[in-house]
């Protein structure tokens, strides 16, 4: 596999338990340095976004530091000019490659569940997590305003490429952008607070309950014999893992490999 990891301290100290923060970047002040919006497209971003908040609230988000990063992560950018019109509503979009960009609700569904895990009430944050599928990087770039450090992985080489175009403007210092097979997780980075996959499998890979800390959680889609995805999550406790199924949910494919 293949990795880049910029801004990333010298070494990952390999921990057992919790995981433990590495020399986090300062805390971002709110908002991301002010870029210009891209012009002619007659998008007043703030305001449909702040709409777009309502709606996640109104929809059963709670979590205000969710509904804030919702609201600060700019998703036009992460959709090509021919859909900018659309990206502040609640749907999947196209990104390339036959793969889609996750709609609004179920990021920040996931994002509230990541921060369900049980280190957030023990040590009052979350620190390393780890994202399979990073597809355009908007649910990292959300993910950085609400966890220490996010290491996102992404199998297909021109999406891997996309995200880190997309995201280099917003020089996210807690954001390590992966190339490889998401399926054998990242053992480097484990043990990880939390996992979330943007992709979905018929069992989850071992890997990824084993890279997870005692008191992390993993969120991910899983499919059943009948070919429904349904999302689990699986939280890591002293004495074994404990599942819960939730609602229905429809993801991309898991795929091994790269390419
Ligand atoms: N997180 C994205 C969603 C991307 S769609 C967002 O912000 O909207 C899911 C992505 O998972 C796709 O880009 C797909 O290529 C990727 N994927 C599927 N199987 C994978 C694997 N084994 N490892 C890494 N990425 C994988």
């Amino acid at each position: 596999m293949q990795q880049r990891r910029p801004g990333f301290p010298a070494r990952i100290p390999l921990v057992s338990g919790a995981a433990k923060p590495m020399a986090a970047p300062p805390a971002r002040a709110a908002g991301f340095p002010a870029a210009a919006l891209p012009t002619g497209l007659g998008l007043d971003s703030a305001a449909v976004r702040a709409r777009m908040v309502q709606r996640l609230g109104a929809a059963g988000i709670t979590m205000p530091k969710v509904l804030e990063a919702m609201g600060a992560v700019e998703r036009h950018r992460f959709v090509d000019s021919g859909l900018v019109n659309q990206a502040y509503e609640d749907t999947s979009l196209p990104i390339g490659l036959g793969q889609t960009i996750s709609k609004p609700s179920i990021v920040a569904r996931m994002a509230e569940l990541l921060l369900g895990a049980e280190l957030v009430r023990t040590s009052g944050s979350l620190g390393r997590v780890l994202e399979i599928g990073t597809g355009c990087g908007y649910q990292a770039a959300v993910l950085s305003r609400l966890v220490r450090e996010v290491y996102s992985i992404e199998r297909l080489r021109g999406l891997h490429d996309k995200a880190r175009a997309h995201l280099r403007p917003l020089r996210l210092a807690n954001v390590h952008l992966l190339f490889g097979d998401g399926m054998l997780g990242f053992v480097q980075g484990a043990p990880y607070a939390g996992i979330v996959a943007a992709a979905g499998g018929s069992a989850i890979p071992p890997q990824w309950c084993e890279q997870l800390a005692v008191g992390g959680r993993l969120v991910a889609p899983i499919a059943g014999a009948d070919g429904r995805q349904m999302l689990l999550v699986v939280d890591k406790t002293a004495h074994g893992l404990k599942q819960t199924v939730l609602e229905s949910v429809h993801f991309v494919p898991l795929k091994s490999g790269v390419a």
